[in-house]
């Protein structure tokens, strides 16, 4: 029988995406064999992360600073805006070194189904932005699964009054694919092929 604090290492251990109860095992008994070179870097690393990190209130990108080093970089072209999904799809972007724009992080997706409308998504601050004047192309790169498609529809329809063109990446992502999960070459492709959404 474990005891109590190991039984709770492994419950929110298995809360991790990807980990169900038998990895979470696996993954604590090695976070507690490694204590010194893991456990506890990782402890230390993990409390220090969920202190300093926080939303970028310009774009909602994670950063240590407010904005973040995007949104603070001059060099990059603040009147093109890649809307995405999650930090991860912005990560995806940044790995290619493809895009010198910049951000918007919806932080999901519309979705009847989990109950998730436009309210909980970070919407409103997007219209604002792409309200102000400053930005002369969207380009929505929601992911192409249902959920992703319904997103950038609806944003289509949201920003169209704002009279600034629109463009949704191209083919190279296949159906059902996520941004993530594409090398880097066909992120590429994508983006340099957008059209009109
Ligand atoms: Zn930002």
């Amino acid at each position: 029988m474990n005891g109590t604090e190991i039984e709770r290492l492994i419950q929110l251990l298995g809360r991790l995406p990807g980990l169900g109860p038998r990895s979470a095992r696996r993954v604590a008994l090695h976070l507690l064999k490694k204590r010194e070179a893991l456990m506890l870097p990782l402890s230390v690393a993990l409390s220090d992360a969920s202190r300093a990190i926080k939303p970028c209130s310009m774009c909602g990108n994670l950063d240590t600073v407010d904005p973040c080093a995007i949104c603070a970089d001059v060099t990059r072209d603040g009147s093109l805006i890649c809307v995405v999904e999650d930090v991860g799809d912005l990560w995806a972007m940044e790995r290619g070194k493809i895009f010198n724009g910049r951000y918007h992080v919806l932080g999901g997706t519309l979705s009847a189904l989990d109950g998730v409308g436009p309210d909980e998504l970070n919407i409103a601050a997007l219209v604002k932005h792409v309200g102000s004047g400053s930005v002369r192309e969207v380009i929505v790169a929601t992911n192409a699964t249902v959920d992703g498609q319904t997103t950038a529809h609806y944003l289509a329809e949201r920003l169209a009054p704002l009279n600034v063109p629109l463009t949704r990446l191209a083919h190279g992502v296949p159906v059902g694919g996520e941004l993530d999960w594409l090398d880097d070459g066909t992120l590429a492709t994508a983006l340099k092929a957008r059209r009109a959404l």
